[in-house]
């Protein structure tokens, strides 16, 4: 007995032992578990999630996913930090090409190797970029010097409009961050001649962009008529005899001359007219001598030509204006300090300029444009209390029987229905 015996059941404990660790190291520790997840995919970048279930009873040292454009998965993306289990953790990898497949799997990894998820793959759809168009004014149009021109330009696209700008002759103009973009362009200070609109627009990947191109003239032919029109700043200070006098020899009007036949508008009648490109008109003179009127707006002291039926409704809501008040952030101000510009009362043209659209009411003599700079555009009253435009409505326009053109996003525009 003795030692021998003492010597066998020490070595017999230690095989025990090493047996009972190493049957536990091979097999009750193992490779973690892990998933391969879903895919969320932007534009050109795609954020790829993998589920860690197990850790295999060892330390995770590694995991990430491995991807490429085949099955082969030639990229590979390692994270670090704190595992959680059985929840998603993900990368995001960039620069993916339109059109074109990837594969992807998770992996982790521990001491006992490498597990691996399922392959999955995803094609990057094909990112059209977003379409322009400027909807106002039309291509290839004359404007006569003075005029508002009024911009309006919108995209459309699979996603997302970004962001729009405008340029013209490549000078930034406007930016907005949405499909729609509207700038009234105040002609008066500009060298007559060729003027390039570029509208662009961009979905965060693809821009695209619209051009068009606009002549301004100085059509001294036409300054009579259009003069009344020019912006506020431009000072006429004397009354003149701007109305044609119509000769006794062209008394009646010269229908081969003035071929077309305008809508009847109410009690303001109608007209004979010709077009004279760029979608402004010429008016049989006759008709303008009959009914257009030269009126000294009451406040702003500012001649204008207007309809002769419209004189007493345009009188009435200036002297609205000339005499009334509003309270603006707790102050009472005069209704004439809103008026900034008044534009186009008689100008005679089609709807924004554009000759596929019927003729403006402006060709009447029977509206009228305030604060054109930044009322291509429709007003909240809710969120707007205070804009100079909705307290005129309200205070001189609407009590003068005039309807406002905000229902139409035409702010800027007040004019005579009847
Ligand atoms: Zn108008």
């Amino acid at each position: 007995m003795s030692k021998r015996f003492s010597l066998s059941i020490v070595i017999g404990v230690l095989i025990l032992l090493i047996s009972v660790f190493s049957i536990k190291s091979v097999y009750l520790t193992a490779r973690p578990t892990v998933d391969t997840a879903q895919v969320h995919i932007k534009e050109d970048r795609a954020t790829l999630e993998g589920i860690i279930h197990k850790t295999g009873g060892k330390e995770i040292t590694r995991y990430g996913f491995r991807w490429g454009t085949s099955q082969g998965l030639d990229q590979e993306e390692n994270l670090s930090g704190t595992i959680n289990l059985n929840q998603d953790f993900s990368i995001t990898i960039k620069g993916l090409k339109e059109g074109v497949t990837y594969y992807y799997r998770a992996f982790a990894v521990n001491a006992k190797g490498t597990a691996y998820g399922d392959i999955k793959s995803f094609t990057v759809k094909y990112n059209p970029p977003p379409v322009v168009s400027i909807t106002s004014p039309g291509d290839s149009m004359t404007i006569t010097r003075g005029e508002v021109v009024k911009i309006a330009a919108s995209a459309t696209d699979d996603n997302k409009v970004k962001a729009m700008e405008l340029y013209i002759n490549n000078i930034a103009k406007k930016k907005t961050d949405s499909g729609s973009l509207n700038y009234s362009w105040n002609t008066g200070g500009m060298e007559p001649g060729k003027y390039v609109i570029k509208a662009t627009a961009g979905d965060g990947v693809k821009t695209d962009e619209k051009i068009i191109n606009i002549t301004i003239k100085d059509d001294l032919k036409k300054v009579a008529q259009v003069a009344v029109s020019s912006p506020a700043t431009n000072k006429i200070s004397t009354p003149t005899k701007t109305v044609p006098t119509p000769s006794r020899g062209v008394n009646y009007t010269n229908k081969s001359k003035y071929p077309r036949l305008s809508k009847i508008n109410g009690s303001f009648g109608q007209f004979y007219y010709r077009d004279t490109g760029g979608g402004t008109i010429e008016i049989d003179p006759r008709w303008i001598a009959e009914n257009i009127v030269t009126i000294k707006l009451p406040g702003i002291n500012r001649y204008v030509q207007v309809h002769k039926n419209a004189k007493d409704n345009f009188i009435q809501a200036f002297t609205y204006i000339k005499n009334g008040t509003t309270v603006i952030n707790g102050r009472r101000v005069p209704l004439l300090s809103l008026v900034e510009t008044i534009d186009g009362t008689f100008v005679s043209r089609h709807v924004n300029w554009n000759p596929s659209k019927g003729l403006s009411n402006h060709s009447w003599g029977t509206a009228i444009d305030i604060n054109a700079d930044n009322h291509f555009r429709y007003v909240n009253p809710n969120w707007e209390p205070d804009d100079p435009n909705y307290i005129l409505w309200v205070k001189a326009f609407r009590p003068a029987g005039f309807s406002w053109g905000n229902s139409y996003s035409d702010s800027m525009h007040y004019e005579l229905l009847k």
